[in-house]
């Protein structure tokens, strides 16, 4: 993987004195067949590694700084650069903004559509409504029913119509009567480039003027990704890319090849199936990503929004004085439930992508844990010191569990209590520290 093959080229590189053109050129290289490896189109492996050398060469060498760490920057902000530099956000001028989805048949423009709609609807403040644009399949009108249903919003059908065309202005005009401020339109992908769908998508674009016209494609499909976006963005003329099914054991080089082929920014990429698997696309993490630097700035960020900065406090204090109990336990594995699927999070930890990537992390981890914590009383939640040999068989028991399972959990509490109480204190040092400066 991409990765590997790059963190491998820096170790080569570590310890040497400078970088000069004989010992740059192996590392690039390296970079070059990992670049094409990963799916990424030789033309720009190529510009790529080009661009590198000429930076990486151009650099004067601080004595503080190690080659090998330079050029990790180097080629980080590279990779920033080719995916487009900065975070391009939607525009959503219209009253109502419209939003066109295109791409092709199992892209995930059905999903994309519900997950965005959610997303505007709260984090933004917006009234979006969603339209079944994809007449063909009845399978298809409920599937974005049910997305629709789930976030609570609404979604405009025209039973028996099949002129997308009509329903798409139709919708607006609805939205406007109805004051939603936001309209997207789902529509018919197939799975391959046809005439008939390219007609059909143009023909809807020239009639609704949308704001943003979005493409969607499946990031596991390597190379044939660019050249869907080619086809689509000739014929379209689109404003934004999604790449979905990120989450997937993806080789990064549909995200670097798109952006440079099409000169179209990425905006959001779909990590999952899940309606909060949607993350707004930023170059410079997604390099890091790619350099298996885990993608922390995302990872603080999903914690700060789902944690409530007081309960963060008073569990601290807690800790402090070891009075962390199963209560706080349970509402922590709450809160970290609510940050998404476990593999996401875990994933996202510096080092860890790596390590877990073949990794099977069960999402349903939690519940023998909850199953076991609900079997306890209060006063046991409380104070877990009490549950002697009598109370781990009841608990056991009522949880469906073993008793070895209730011990493991036990001890692992107790790690934890301990690790946990270390950190807090490790963090009041350090800002003792801060404050003696
Ligand atoms: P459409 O034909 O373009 O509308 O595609 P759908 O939205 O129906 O998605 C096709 C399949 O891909 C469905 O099974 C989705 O659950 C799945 N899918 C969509 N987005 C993602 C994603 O980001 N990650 C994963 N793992 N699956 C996704
Ligand atoms: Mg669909």
């Amino acid at each position: 993987n991409l990765s590997d093959r790059l963190e491998r080229s820096f170790k080569m590189l570590k310890g040497e004195g400078k970088i000069t053109e004989i010992n740059v050129a192996e590392t690039l290289k390296d970079i070059r067949r990992a670049l094409l490896d990963a799916d990424v189109n030789f033309k720009i492996a190529k510009k790529f590694t080009d661009d590198v050398k000429e930076k990486a060469l151009g650099q004067e060498v601080l004595t503080a700084v190690k080659p090998g760490q330079l050029m990790v920057k180097i080629v980080k902000d590279e990779l920033a650069s080719l995916m487009g530099g900065t975070f391009a956000d939607i525009e959503l001028k219209g009253k109502p903004a419209v939003i066109l989805m295109s791409g092709l048949q199992g892209s995930g423009k059905t999903t994309f559509s519900g997950k965005l709609a959610n997303m505007l609807k709260k984090k933004k403040g917006r009234h979006p409504m969603l339209v079944a644009g994809d007449v063909y399949r009845p399978a298809a009108i409920e599937q974005l029913k049910v997305l629709g249903e789930q976030i609570g919003v609404p979604v405009y059908t025209e039973e028996g119509n099949m002129d997308p065309v009509k329903i798409a202005k139709a919708a607006i005009q609805e939205a406007k009567a109805k004051g939603y401020d936001v309209v997207i339109v789902d529509t018919a992908g197939r799975l391959a480039v046809d005439e008939q769908m390219m007609n059909e998508i143009a023909a809807i674009k020239s009639a609704i003027n949308p704001d943003e016209i979005l493409f969607v494609v499946d990031s596991m499909t390597g190379q044939d990704a660019v050249n869907t976006a080619k086809e689509f963005n000739d014929r379209l003329d689109f404003d934004g890319v999604v790449l979905t099914k990120l989450d997937g054991d993806t080789r990064g080089g549909a995200a670097l090849s798109i952006r440079a082929v099409v000169e179209k920014p990425i905006k959001f990429v779909g990590t999952g199936e899940k309606l909060e698997a949607l993350d707004v696309f930023h170059p410079d993490r997604m390099a890091d990503r790619i350099l298996g630097m885990g993608d922390i700035v995302s990872l603080v960020e999903k914690a700060q929004e789902q944690f409530d900065e007081e309960e963060a406090q008073r569990l601290q204090k807690k800790l402090a004085k070891n009075t962390f109990n199963f209560n706080d336990f349970l509402k922590q594995i709450a809160q970290i439930k609510k940050m998404g699927s476990l593999k996401d999070v875990v994933g996202m930890i510096p080092g860890m992508g790596k390590a877990i990537k073949n990794m099977d992390i069960d999402d349903d981890a939690f519940k023998h844990i909850e199953a076991i914590i609900y079997s306890m009383t209060a006063e046991e939640r409380e104070n877990p010191a009490i549950i002697n040999g009598g109370r781990r068989k009841r608990i056991a028991n009522g949880s469906g569990t073993d008793i070895q399972e209730v011990n493991r959990l036990l001890k692992q509490f107790d790690e934890t209590r301990k690790m946990m109480r270390m950190v807090s204190q490790g963090k009041n040092v350090q800002r003792m520290m801060a404050g003696m400066q």
